[in-house]
């Protein structure tokens, strides 16, 4: 398995852990770019929205969920914050297994530009 997060799932590599059920996880990114920048992934492997399927509903909503409370532990729901997917090349995504950024703790800019 080359999955770095599934890696990190597996508890073979470390990571800086704030959340963990059944289905989810979430850690620190390891290069924030805002004093509050963490990951939510599924346990599951799903290498990018674009896999999903009609019964990943829940699992994404609770991803959803879950970030929204780790933004009030992090102090970062009331100032604000952004909640970021990238999708294959052209968005950007790095790592081939569906993350959630959850990005705060400060103003942020807004750096998407049209083409
Ligand atoms: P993306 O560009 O949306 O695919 O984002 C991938 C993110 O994963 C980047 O922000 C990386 O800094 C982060 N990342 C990569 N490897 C690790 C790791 N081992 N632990 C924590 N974050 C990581
Ligand atoms: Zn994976």
């Amino acid at each position: 398995m080359e999955c770095i997060f599934c890696k990190i799932i597996n508890k073979q590599i470390p990571a800086d852990l704030v959340y963990e059920d059944d289905e989810i996880l979430a850690f620190r990114d390891i290069h924030p770019i805002a004093p509050v920048h963490l990951l939510i992934i599924p346990k599951a492997h799903i290498e990018t929205i674009d896999d999903l399927e009609d019964g990943h509903q829940l699992l994404i909503g609770r991803m959803i969920l879950v970030a929204k409370n780790l933004a009030r532990d992090f102090k970062t729901a009331e100032g604000g914050y952004k909640l970021l997917i990238r999708v294959k090349k052209h968005g950007g995504q790095e790592v081939d297994h569906i993350h959630l950024h959850l990005i705060g703790g400060a103003p942020l800019e807004e750096i998407i530009r049209s083409i």
